[in-house]
């Protein structure tokens, strides 16, 4: 990964064209209008740094960390502003700032227990109690379904899991997990600047993974699914990296899941790491689509703005976090929807903590429409 100081360049440039395009799609600038909180100023911030022209001081931190790199600025510009402001936390960690608390918290429970939310190992196989998964040995299976440490540790955010591997069984698809030995895939640390320990972590997860003789890793969470498939890209590994969602969608569309379909409106979300950051966007619409009428919000696909949730804003900057959460809220209700639908664990949480729409899993409303064969059955009965 590059340093601050080889995207000087880069910065040159944005200073020098200082168009602006990245406020329009900004959360954080369109939330606060604060200049220095979008790509523009942070870019001048970052460049007059390395000029020497002035000192790291408390705004500079908070310039660096309010930001839930969601890539929207990626989307108006042809620099890579997100890989900018990752580098400017690396930079400011190595020139002695300490981490932010809340972030120093969840990079030392990763360190500790393999996850950010101070579980023990033991809770990370939880979701699997009753469903019969193999656990993954060396040259045993092909596929690997990776829940990801929020998923699997949060109670309210199993059933998503259940969900998922309950479909992927009723479709006949063999899969296996690692059990308590999940690790994990270390997007928290990139995120807040721990280069170092995440590239450290990301080397052992590929040795875990090409000894187990893998060839396909089925992950539930965007955020792993953008990481380990970068870190596995980079390496040269030929292990592919799907989410579930592309999964299961291939599943629906090859009638292999069979799925009663009703007229509620209903919104989708897109995920920043799973839309914008890696690059899928119409397989969890499919899935949508097949199950409920889809409206969508102005800002959707590449647009979509961020749930607030990511790159350690929901705990470092709350109330920022959960405006942003109250923005997206809004403009998904203003479609008249019933329900939003997204698939990841760190927008549904988010959402739901502000009220006034139901927020559902993806796996989950396809459980839902996938039980009643039997119906859907007696609904086709009855068209004859
Ligand atoms: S970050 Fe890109 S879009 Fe924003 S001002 Fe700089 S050059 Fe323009
Ligand atoms: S990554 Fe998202 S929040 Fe951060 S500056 Fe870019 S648009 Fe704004």
């Amino acid at each position: 990964m590059n340093s601050l100081e080889e995207f000087k360049d880069e910065l040159e440039t944005c200073f020098g064209t200082s168009c602006g395009f990245c406020e329009r799609g900004c959360p954080v600038y369109q939330s606060l209008k604060v200049k220095t909180l979008c790509m523009k100023g942070r870019n001048r911030t970052m460049l007059g740094l390395l000029q020497g022209r002035f000192e790291i001081t408390p705004a500079v931190v908070e310039a660096a960390f309010e930001c839930t790199l969601c890539g929207n600025c990626d989307r108006w510009c042809s620099l890579k502003n997100t890989e900018h402001t990752r580098a400017f936390r690396e930079y400011l960690l190595k020139h002695g700032i300490a981490p932010m608390k809340e972030h120093a918290s969840l990079v030392a429970s990763i360190k500790n227990y393999g996850n950010p939310w101070f579980q023990p190992r033991s809770a990370r196989n939880r979701w699997t109690r009753g469903l019969n998964i193999p656990k993954a040995a060396p040259g045993k299976q092909d596929t690997l379904f990776f829940a990801g440490c929020t998923s699997a540790v949060m109670k309210p955010l199993i059933p998503s899991l259940v969900a998922s591997a309950k479909l992927l069984q009723k479709a006949g698809v063999k899969f296996a997990t690692m059990g308590q030995d999940e690790p994990c895939c270390g997007s928290t640390l990139r995120r807040v600047g721990q280069t170092e320990a995440f590239e450290d972590l990301e080397k052992k997860n590929l040795e875990k993974f090409e000894s187990l003789g893998i060839k396909k890793i089925v992950t539930a969470c965007p955020g792993c699914y953008t990481t380990l498939k970068e870190s596995l890209e980079k390496a040269g590994s030929k292990i592919q990296v799907v989410h579930v969602a592309q999964e299961v969608s291939d599943l629906v569309k090859g009638g292999k899941l069979k799925v009663r379909k009703t007229h509620e409106k209903m919104t989708y979300h897109d995920p920043c790491h799973l839309g914008r950051l890696g690059g899928v966007f119409e397989e969890p619409r499919d899935i949508v689509k097949a199950v409920a009428d889809l409206v969508e919000m102005p800002n959707s696909r590449y647009e979509s703005r961020c749930c607030g949730a990511g790159a350690g804003l929901q705990s470092a900057f709350p109330k920022l976090s959960r405006d942003l959460a109250s923005k997206r809220i809004a403009e998904a209700k203003a479609t008249g929807a019933t329900t939003i639908i997204t698939c990841c664990p760190f927008c549904e949480t988010q959402l739901r903590t502000v009220p006034g729409i139901d927020v559902v899993d993806l796996m989950e409303l396809l459980l839902d429409a996938s039980e009643n064969e039997k119906d859907i059955r007696d609904d086709k009965e009855a068209e004859k």
